[in-house]
């Protein structure tokens, strides 16, 4: 599992310890069985998280394209 960083922003603990991140499954998510962090299954900060979950129905890198275009 990879730390919270927003695929959107950049932001992460480091830079926002108090910034809330949730991830979101989108159309390419693939479990693990193992250790790991899964294809697909990607962090966002509150910013940027709804408009990400609007988005699950696209593959990961064509939704984090589409939300960049929109900042
Ligand atoms: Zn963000």
């Amino acid at each position: 599992m990879m730390p919270p960083e927003c695929a959107v922003c950049g932001r992460d603990l480091r830079s926002d310890p108090d910034l809330k991140f949730g991830q979101v499954s989108f159309a390419n998510f693939v479990p693990l069985d193992g250790p790991g962090h899964p294809k697909g299954l990607v962090w966002f900060c509150v910013d940027h998280l709804d408009a990400a979950k609007e988005l699950s129905h696209l593959a990961s890198p064509e939704a984090i394209r589409e939300l960049r275009a929109n900042l």
